[in-house]
């Protein structure tokens, strides 16, 4: 899809290049709120309150007026407001309000002085220390002024927003539907898990994969299971996903192998680049467009299967769905022992990330083969080798990018 594929591409040219085709194409729909956790906002949320909606005690103490303080004699309790019941009553020159954490502060108030730095006697109260006019007094709207924008369009709602949108009283939120992703896993020697193996054959470990990560970012999974290399089946298959979905995942299939009837059967139904990455693993990747649907064919290999999925499907999904993507944040880590790295790809090894005794540590989780799936299993993160940096010895500095909510 005009790109010059007779090179290997830069993965972030990939990137952008995907990312310029793509829009959102999901509608929306208005959900109560408890249902709408996982979805994408279609729209901003603006406060419809400032919060909080009054001023109140941000401590279990006393309300004062500062000019009543002036004389420095003890001040009576007039009374009592608790978190719910505001005190109604009237408020004397020379007297205090013992208020508590939450409660509307009284009309008037200058200060809460918190209880520590009281004497009770009775209903006489002495103050230890002279308060700071506003102490100890939450502002109404000091937190969010209403009106405000809260949560842009685009941000997937986590448990983190949940209680922000209760807070504001919003009972129904308009968000995105799910986006469609159909999958499929293709070749002849794949089996099901649960069935047994002939010579020759390996369980699909890619669809659970997959399916697992899409899961994860609240993508509709349309699963068609594993199609043989064979034309008329994965012709049909496609037809299928093309039709149901608004994305067909598939892996394997996208090398130049032999069995690899992909390339010609996407010519033939839509308009499909197949890519040379420069990034390892994850060398062979297609993108492109049926009728209907967007197409992402991932390489074979399980752990290029992951790492394309996260690296690069990732945030093209995140976009078709109206989501907000952003990348985890890449930090510096000193190297534990050597890694073996060529020059002319950049490479996502899989390492390990601890706290060592001078900062962060890194180490590789052993074999980077993609085809070894405990390289993936056992890390924590990625350790991101710049495309044309070689060997790395011990105590070098890199970039590791631990994994994102998408592989924790
Ligand atoms: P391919 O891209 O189809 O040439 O596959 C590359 C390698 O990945 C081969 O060793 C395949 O057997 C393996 N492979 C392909 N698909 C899967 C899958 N779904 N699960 C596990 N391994 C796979
Ligand atoms: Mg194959």
């Amino acid at each position: 899809m005009g790109f010059d594929t007779s090179g290997l591409l830069p993965l972030s040219d990939a990137l952008q290049g995907m990312l310029e085709q793509l829009a959102c194409c999901c509608d929306s729909e208005q959900l109560p709120l408890p249902e709408a956790l996982g979805r994408v906002l279609a729209s901003d949320i603006a406060s419809p309150l400032a919060v909080p909606p009054f001023d109140n005690s941000a401590m279990d103490g006393y309300a004062v007026r500062l000019e009543d303080l002036a004389s420095g004699t003890p001040l009576i309790m007039a009374g009592k407001a608790f978190a719910g019941q505001p005190y109604q009553g009237e408020w004397p020159a020379g007297h205090c309000v013992r208020i508590m954490t939450g409660a509307p502060v009284p009309a008037g108030t200058d200060a809460v002085v918190m209880q520590e730095e009281t004497q009770a006697d009775g209903d006489r109260i002495t103050f230890l220390a002279q308060p700071e006019p506003g102490q100890n007094i939450r502002r109404a709207g000091s937190d969010i002024g209403k009106g405000a924008c809260v949560l842009p369009a685009g941000t997937r709602l986590t448990p983190r927003e949940m209680p922000l949108l209760a807070s504001l009283g919003v009972a129904s939120v308009a968000v995105r539907r799910p986006l469609k992703v159909a999958i499929f896993s293709t070749g002849d020697e794949l089996k099901p898990v649960g069935t047994p193996l002939a010579h020759g054959d390996i369980y699909d470990s890619n669809r659970y994969g997959v399916r697992a990560m899409l899961a994860r970012m609240g993508c509709d999974c349309l699963d068609l299971g594993i199609i043989p290399d064979d034309p008329a089946q994965l012709r049909a298959a496609f037809i299928r996903a093309d039709e149901e979905a608004d994305v067909l995942i598939t892996t394997g299939g996208v090398s130049v192998g032999e069995a690899d009837f992909t390339k010609q059967l996407l010519d033939e139904l839509g308009e499909i680049g197949f890519w040379k990455l420069a990034i390892k693993p994850g060398k062979p990747f297609a993108f492109g467009r049926l009728p209907h649907a967007w197409f992402f064919g991932l390489p074979g290999n399980p752990v290029s299967a992951m790492v394309t999925f996260d690296q690069l499907v990732q945030p093209a999904l995140a976009k078709l769905a109206g989501q907000r993507f952003e990348r985890p944040l890449q930090l510096q880590a000193i190297v534990a022992e050597p890694l073996k790295k060529s020059p002319g790809r950049l490479d996502f090894q899989r390492g390990i990330l601890s706290q060592g005794p001078n900062g962060l540590e890194v180490r590789s989780t052993g074999s980077q083969d993609s085809a070894v799936f405990s390289s993936l299993s056992r890390a924590n993160c990625y350790i991101v080798l710049e495309r044309e940096r070689g060997r790395v010895d011990a105590g070098e500095t890199v970039t590791v990018e631990p994994f994102g909510g998408l592989l924790l």
